[in-house]
């Protein structure tokens, strides 16, 4: 019976006089979201609300699970319009509207109207106190309750009438695109893909660098990246995957370098590898997927030594998360399935038995000097040979 969405947004509502601008975007996120899905529609900003109306034949749940992934929408409120033909004409429609939406009557509720247009014969109040009138009328089962009605029926008078009682819950945050691009790494992990999400929610859009190791990685655990990447650009859209060799890099820092140490340089070298690829594209920071004290390369000691190779700042939106929490947003966005696949990761196959946990940066920089002949080609190799793959394209 819904033909059309009016979409509710919480905090773009805030912006002052850029305010448009978010608009916009959100208008033009929600454009690429619905091209995905069968049918046409026409999408229109009018006084702080953005109406989505199918034109002709559209798969409802298609279009409700793609405006879900929406940054930006707070609600998305199926919704019933039409031409204004009168009050007697609106009352029979609220009356037939509450017959389709709730076939069991026995419920509160309560009407809320708002007239856009101050010409129409009406006050509020009155509306409302008509409006429920006539569905008491027809229903002598419902109740009116003004203060936790179960069913809360908005008519809104614009130069149509809307009604709707439904909301479902949209991602909220800011829409993909007002607010910059960072570099997000992305492993095969659980942890990465679900920071990539977060900061995204903010209205980030993402590019992103994976570090393989191959033969030590398989051909399989890439593809899980790649895999990652475009659940995660279901919601940020497009995302630039660059694809780094790390073996080289990996190989002689285990030869040079003491092996408790191995894993935070390595990270030192993403960091910069990585840092380097952003600035070259326009990215504002990095994002990790790391959790205080979550392995010894997570310590607040070892994000010292691994921040401190970089000059951009690093996003670490899962800072204080716990593992269940983190899993918790992984299930919900649809990574935990393929995170959990049993890949190798090029972060575990050269482990020390005993990694450092409170690595002193004198020391990982004395040492990092064992590297000096060498890893600069090296680095300059991984640069030159980088694959680029875009996901969700
Ligand atoms: P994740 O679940 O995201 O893999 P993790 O708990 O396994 O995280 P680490 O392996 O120590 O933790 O990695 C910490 C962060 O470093 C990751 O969240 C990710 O942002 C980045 N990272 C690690 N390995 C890679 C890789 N091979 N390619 C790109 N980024 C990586
Ligand atoms: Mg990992």
């Amino acid at each position: 019976m819904f033909t059309a969405f009016l979409i509710k947004y919480a905090e773009i509502g805030i912006k002052g006089k850029n305010r448009y601008l978010f608009e916009d975007m959100l208008v033009h996120q929600m454009k690429l979201a619905l091209k995905k899905c069968e049918g046409q529609f026409l999408i229109h900003k009018s006084q702080g609300r953005i109406f989505v109306e199918a034109r002709g034949e559209f798969d409802f749940e298609e279009a409700v699970e793609g405006l879900k992934k929406v940054f930006g929408i707070s609600g998305i409120c199926p919704v019933v319009y039409e031409e204004d033909q009168g009050f007697e004409k609106l009352c029979e429609r609220v009356v037939a509207y509450v017959d389709q939406v709730y076939p069991d009557k026995h419920k509160t509720f309560k009407v809320h109207s708002r007239r856009a247009r101050k010409d129409y014969p009406k006050e509020s109040m009155e509306i409302n106190a008509d409006l429920g009138e006539a569905i008491l009328n027809a229903y002598p089962e419902m109740r009116v309750d003004v203060h936790e009605p179960e069913i809360l029926l908005n008519v809104e008078i614009r130069e149509k009438i809307y009604i709707y009682s439904e909301i479902i819950p949209g991602p909220g945050g800011m829409p993909v695109g007002t607010g910059g691009k960072a570099m997000l790494l992305l492993s095969g992990g659980i942890d990465s893909p679900v920071a990539g999400y977060m900061i995204a929610k903010r209205g980030v859009k993402l590019d992103a660098v994976y570090f393989h190791a191959p033969p030590y990685t398989s051909e399989r655990a890439r593809q899980k990246v790649v895999d990652l990447a475009r659940t995660v650009a279901e919601y940020a859209g497009p995302i630039w995957l660059h694809i780094i060799n790390f073996t080289d890099i990996q190989l002689y820092i285990h030869e040079k370098c003491p092996h408790e140490e191995l894993t935070i340089i390595m990270r030192r070298y993403m960091m910069r590898i990585a840092e380097h690829i952003a600035k070259d594209t326009d990215c504002l920071g990095l994002i990790t997927g790391e959790s205080i004290g979550q392995v010894a390369s997570q310590t607040m000691q070892s994000l010292a030594a691994t921040n401190e190779v970089c000059s951009l700042p690093v996003y670490r939106p899962l800072i204080g998360f716990d593992k269940q929490e983190i899993v918790e947003v992984a299930n919900r966005i649809g990574t935990f399935e393929t995170s959990i696949l049993p890949y190798e990761d090029c972060c575990t196959i050269f482990v020390a038995k005993h990694p450092v946990t409170k690595p002193n940066l004198n020391v990982i920089r004395r040492h990092e000097h064992n590297l000096d002949e060498g890893i600069e080609e090296l680095v300059r190799t991984a640069l030159e040979t980088k694959e680029l793959i875009v996901a969700g394209a």
